[in-house]
Order: structure tokens, then sequence, then C-alpha cells
């Protein structure tokens, strides 16, 4: 049966990854413990700067070393994430007026 280990406090965990340097915040965190053994954490990451592919790693080597050192999670799944609000909020604005000078400008550069 899959369960949230009684033993891990959320908020322990949003409290201390929200230290790490570039972190915004923690959230959308979801553990569940498959056996003895394993113990799962899926959470996303908005960070406050548009960092690199390479930067993302390293912090994620971190949260991997902490979650698994203070918090005995072994499995993990990050999604990264910068402003999303803002571009959701974009894509919201733009199909208000899909004739838009700034809407076929977006649709060019792919976004
Ligand atoms: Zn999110």
């Amino acid at each position: 049966m899959l369960s949230t280990p009684s033993t891990i406090e959320i908020d322990d965990i949003i409290i201390r990854i929200n230290k790490l340097s570039t972190v915004k915040n923690i959230h959308h965190i979801h553990i569940w413990q498959l056996n003895e053994d394993e113990v799962h954490l899926g959470a996303e990451i908005d960070f406050d700067k548009d960092i690199t592919l390479s930067e993302f790693d390293k912090i994620l080597v971190q949260v991997e070393d902490i979650l698994y050192s203070e918090f005995g999670i072994n499995h993990i799944n990050i999604q990264s994430e910068f402003n999303k609000k803002i571009i959701k909020t974009l894509y919201f604005n733009i199909n208000d007026n899909r004739n838009s000078p700034f809407f076929k400008t977006l649709l060019n550069t792919g976004l």
C-alpha cells in the first residue's frame, strides 16, 4: 500500500530546501513510501533566476543529499520552474486577442 511516511515533516523539508541559494520555493510536494526501503518524493522548485541546466543539476545533487541524509528519502523527482505563473498569464492574455502584433511575435519565437 502506498502511504506518506508519518515520520517525515513536509514543513521541515520546505524550510530546509528554501534555504538553498537560487531556490525561491519548493512546492507541490508529494511523498510516498513504496516499501520499507524506498521513499519517493516528487516536487516542483521555483527558482529566483533563470539558471542553466548545469546549475540546476548542481542544486539537484544538493537537494538529493539533503533529502537522503536528513529525511531518508532515496528517490526524488524534481521539476524546475522560473516565472511559470507569468507565462501562464501571458497565454491567457494573448488568447483574448489572437490578432495582436504581440501574439504574432510570440508565435514566431515559438513560445
Ligand atoms: Zn509549480
